[in-house]
């Protein structure tokens, strides 16, 4: 894929599976199932807001999706990501590592504790942390300290938590991941928001952690239009309702709030469409795989390497994505397809570069970079189920 009528035959390839030749988003929500029935019927029973049956629903119905024990709604993924990192009892002050190759939101739900992120390098298989590249840093730059605490050596700041992130969809190395935190006595949080459906070992992606944190924001695999979740055992999750529900003491009338809490749960409105979305998943992920083997099939004769689900691994293929060979590679293939109405999109400014987390600590991050220079996400909405 190094001339112009390479890039052509790929913008011919996405018309094509997408059936138009208007302007492909790089993911559009797709509502062909109950979302009006019951968003209505939310509507009719008053229930709008943040009490109501279709909050309950989607909770129970998530857990059960999933398999976690406890599932917690919330009105947005990076206030769940604030919520489970104040579960994993991250304080003012201390260290949270994670990773540079990730979406703002996992590092200001960090900076809302008062706390500061750490950067370690990705792996370039799974574009996700590196065990490897966490278990070194810890080695050069952390102890236990006299209560089993993993501190930062010099500052003496206590490294509480680790938040790997599953990018596009595609699982981490969990095991790898959760064998160094467990040397090091650090809790892991997963930040799964863009891996629902997705699968590590046969086992859902966010609940391998303490805690583990998804979005249903309205470029996700499902959307509430603004949504979150948060999965956990029993304890923490009657935790984290206690906390993104004000604190409230349940009392038949009396108003006692005993800790400073959060107004984050997620409204009955809302819910209602995560029930109607969530009823599709498996028909969602069933075309984005398809997706995924025809994208896979077109560069395999290209230059460029296309992202598969990392081994042992069953991938949503949230959004699918190429690495370029160079940066110049990957600006003209940028300019050319978006100039044609076909949105495809680098992938984030590492988050070391951004003015607010530059002075963080960090690993080298020479696999981050190289991705930074080369990653293209491709057209990725489900396509249309009623073909
Ligand atoms: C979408 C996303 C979030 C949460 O986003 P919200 O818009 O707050 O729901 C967090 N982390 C990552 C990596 C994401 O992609």
């Amino acid at each position: 894929m190094s001339n112009v009528s390479d890039i052509s035959r790929l913008i011919e390839f996405v018309r094509d599976e997408y059936r138009t030749t208007d302007f492909i988003p790089l993911h559009a929500p797709k509502f062909e199932g109950n979302e009006q029935t019951y968003v209505a019927d939310a509507i009719k029973s008053t229930f709008v807001s943040s009490v109501g049956s279709y909050v309950d629903k989607f909770e129970k119905n998530f857990a059960e999706y999933t398999g976690s024990p406890a599932a917690i709604a919330a009105v947005n993924g990076t206030a769940a990501l604030h919520i489970a990192l104040k579960l994993v009892g991250v304080e003012h002050n201390d260290l949270v590592i994670t990773q540079p190759l990730t979406f703002v939101a996992t590092c200001n739900a960090i900076a809302y504790c008062g706390a500061e992120p750490i950067f370690v390098d990705v792996c370039c298989e799974t574009l996700g942390m590196s065990a490897a590249a966490l278990e070194n840093w810890l080695f050069e730059n952390a102890e236990l300290n006299n209560s089993n605490k993993c501190v930062e050596k010099i500052s003496g700041r206590v490294v509480r938590a680790c938040v790997p992130m599953h990018t596009f969809g595609h699982p981490v190395d969990i095991d790898g991941l959760l064998k160094v935190c467990k040397n090091w006595n650090i809790s892991l949080v997963e930040d799964a928001a863009e891996s629902l459906g997705s699968t590590y070992k046969g086992r859902h992606t966010g609940t391998f952690g303490v805690v583990g944190v998804f979005s249903f924001n309205g470029n996700k695999i499902i959307t509430t239009g603004g949504g979150g979740m948060i999965l956990s055992n029993m304890t923490l999750g009657a935790r984290a309702k206690h906390l993104t529900t004000t604190a409230k003491i349940p009392h038949s009338f009396e108003y006692y709030h005993d800790e400073i809490g959060f107004n984050y749960r997620l409204p009955n409105l809302n819910a209602a469409m995560g029930c109607a979305q969530l009823e599709q998943i498996n028909q969602f992920i069933c075309t984005k795989r398809q997706l995924a083997m025809k994208y896979a099939e077109f560069f395999a004769t290209s230059d460029l390497r296309f992202v598969t689900e990392p081994q042992d691994c069953r991938s949503n293929y949230w959004l699918n994505s190429v690495v370029c060979q160079d940066r110049v590679q990957r600006d003209e293939m940028l300019s050319t397809t978006n100039e044609q109405g076909v949105m495809t999109r680098p992938v984030w400014t590492l988050m070391n570069r951004l003015p607010m987390f530059k002075n963080c600590l960090r690993s080298d991050l020479p696999n981050a970079e190289f991705l930074e220079d080369r990653l293209v996400n491709l057209p990725s909405s489900v396509t249309s189920t009623v073909k």
